[in-house]
Parts: C-alpha cells; sequence; structure tokens
C-alpha cells in the first residue's frame, strides 16, 4: 500500500541519516584523536627466504579509540583519505616508524605505507626529509610503499615525486601488486625496488592453478628486471614453502608473526642479532 511504500522511504531516510551521523561522529573523534594520541605504529617483519633472517619490517598503524577499541586500518585509513587527515597522520607514521627503525640493527629497513593523498599534498618530499633528519635513520633504510592508485590519478607529478624520493636514496615497492586495472605497465613507466604480492594470490597456494601461474609470472618477471619480490599474507607452511619454489624473495605474514607493537618488535630484532 502507500502508507507502507512512504513509511519505507522514511525509514530509509533514517537509516542513510544514521549512517552519515556515524560517519560524522566517526570523522570528528579522528581530528581528535591524532592530539589525544590514540594511534599506535605497529611493525609486521619481513623475512628473507633463502636465510630466515627478518630484513625489513612494516609499520601498519592502529588505533585505540577510547569508546570503540581497536579499529582496523581498514574502516579509518579511507576516511582519513576523503577528509585530509591523512596528511599531518602520515606525517606522524613516518616519524613514528623512521624514529623505531633508527633503534634497529642496522641491515633491518622500515617499509612505510603512502596514500595517494599524501602525494597530492604538495609537502611529501619536505616531510619525508624531516623524518630522516630528525630521526637520524639513513635513507637507504626507508622503504616506501605505493599502490597503483598514488599512479593512476594526475601521474606525471607523481612520477615525478617518486624520482625525488628514489634520489634521495629511498627505496620504492609496489603494493598488492596484481589487483589494479595496470600494474604491469607500471612496472615500464618507474624503476619500482620491489613487487609486493598481493595476499589474495598466495592465500590460494598451491591449490589454486590461476594463482600458482601468476605468482610464477609475476616472479620470472621481477627477477629478469632485477626487482624483489615479496609474498604477502603467508599463513601456513604449504604457502611458504610454494613462494619458497616459486623463487620469491622474501615473505611476510601470520605464519611468521602478527604486525607487533614497537616494543615487542625492538626485542624481537635485539634476539635476532644476538646469536
Ligand atoms: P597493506 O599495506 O596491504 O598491509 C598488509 C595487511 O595485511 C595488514 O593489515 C596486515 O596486518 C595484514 N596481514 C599481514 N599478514 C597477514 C596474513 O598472514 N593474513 C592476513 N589475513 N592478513 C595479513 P592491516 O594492518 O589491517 O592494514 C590494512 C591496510 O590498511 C593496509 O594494507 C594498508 O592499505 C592500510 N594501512 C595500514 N597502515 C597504514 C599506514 O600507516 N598508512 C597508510 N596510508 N595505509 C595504511
Ligand atoms: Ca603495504
Ligand atoms: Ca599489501
Ligand atoms: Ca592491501
Amino acid at each position: 500500500s502507500k502508507a507502507d511504500g512512504g513509511g519505507t522511504y522514511r525509514f530509509f531516510e533514517l537509516d542513510m541519516d544514521a549512517r552519515m551521523q556515524a560517519r560524522r561522529s566517526l570523522e570528528l573523534d579522528l581530528r581528535k584523536a591524532i592530539v589525544t594520541n590514540e594511534f599506535e605504529v605497529y611493525y609486521q617483519p619481513i623475512i628473507d627466504v633463502k636465510t630466515g633472517a627478518v630484513t625489513s619490517c612494516e609499520a601498519l598503524v592502529r588505533w585505540r579509540h577510547p569508546e570503540r577499541g581497536m579499529i582496523s586500518p581498514m574502516e579509518f585509513i579511507p576516511l582519513a583519505e576523503e577528509t585530509g587527515l591523512i596528511v599531518p597522520l602520515g606525517e606522524w607514521i613516518l616519524r613514528q616508524a623512521c624514529t623505531e627503525a633508527a633503534k634497529w640493527p642496522s641491515h633491518v629497513t622500515i617499509a612505510v605505507n603512502l596514500s595517494p593523498a599524501q602525494f597530492k599534498s604538495k609537502n611529501l618530499v619536505p616531510a619525508v626529509t624531516k623524518a630522516l633528519v630528525s630521526s637520524g635513520l639513513p635513507a637507504k633504510r626507508l622503504e616506501l610503499e605505493i599502490t597503483e592508485l598514488v599512479l593512476i590519478q594526475d601521474n606525471e607529478s607523481a612520477f615525478a615525486i617518486l624520482h625525488q624520493l628514489r634520489d634521495l636514496g629511498i627505496r620504492i615497492a609496489m603494493d598488492d601488486f596484481g589487483t589494479g586495472y595496470s600494474s604491469l605497465g607500471y612496472l615500464r613507466s618507474f624503476p619500482f625496488d620491489k613487487i609486493k604480492i598481493d595476499q589474495s594470490f598466495i592465500q590460494d597456494l598451491p591449490h589454486k592453478e590461476e594463482s600458482l601461474a601468476i605468482v610464477r609470472a609475476v616472479v620470472g618477471l621481477s627477477s629478469s628486471l632485477g626487482i624483489v619480490t615479496t609474498a604477502e599474507g603467508v599463513e601456513t607452511d604449504e604457502q611458504l614453502s610454494s613462494v619458497t619454489s616459486e623463487g620469491c624473495t622474501e615473505f611476510q605474514g601470520y605464519l611468521f608473526s602478527r604486525p607487533q607493537s614497537a616494543g615487542d618488535i625492538g626485542r624481537t630484532l635485539s634476539e635476532q642479532a644476538t646469536p
């Protein structure tokens, strides 16, 4: 009936309203969270397949919300991007990560994720330089991870910024490789140091033929271009033996370790350094 239809419509509107309000309140909380220190950076080890040693750690941000508990970056990073808050948050993450990494054994590098909005801010290169100078971390121990989303929009200036970063001695990794439209094309446009093969391919190994064929092709291509490959999201021994026999350079995943707090990763790395 008409009355029911109207009722349904109003209900839908309310529902939209409630969702908008929840988003708005999360956005307000996000603005406050930087000031009130609710963010924390965790670190996940990345392991050399051949030696079993930790070569690097990836910085992964966490938000400890006073009422809602831990909120996943999958939920707040997109919001931080839309609102531009990723720029100050990203600079904070960089400073934090470089400062921790400066305390680690000197062969261990730090990988930091960058968002497209950080490339548009015009302040990225100065912010990265400042993080290196204030932490004392040598540029060669910093690696920046980008997805092809950085390169899609306005790619001329994104490439120019990537070249400036690389000229400083920083390494550049392509993240989530294989999930975008044109991952392959970008390999021709920029000399990436590393390719991180997305976990969606790794998690089907070794049983899904298509994923195995893709991993094999990516490793083959990378090695002929002199690019390091990292298998992301390795959870089982079976997946590890598969990425090992396919010739991946490194792996990362719950099988070795979940992301750890700064204190825990510091202890993990110093235990590894002392035989
Ligand atoms: P990502 O850059 O692809 O990071 C890898 C994600 O996979 C992390 O999720 C990590 O905890 C998770 N992971 C690692 N090993 C395994 C595994 O064996 N199995 C499974 N199922 N997952 C595994 P996390 O920390 O929740 O981060 C999610 C995404 O949020 C990241 O994906 C990245 O896109 C974004 N993100 C996280 N931290 C930052 C940051 O500091 N800056 C920016 N711009 N984005 C970030
Ligand atoms: Ca990443
Ligand atoms: Ca990834
Ligand atoms: Ca991802």
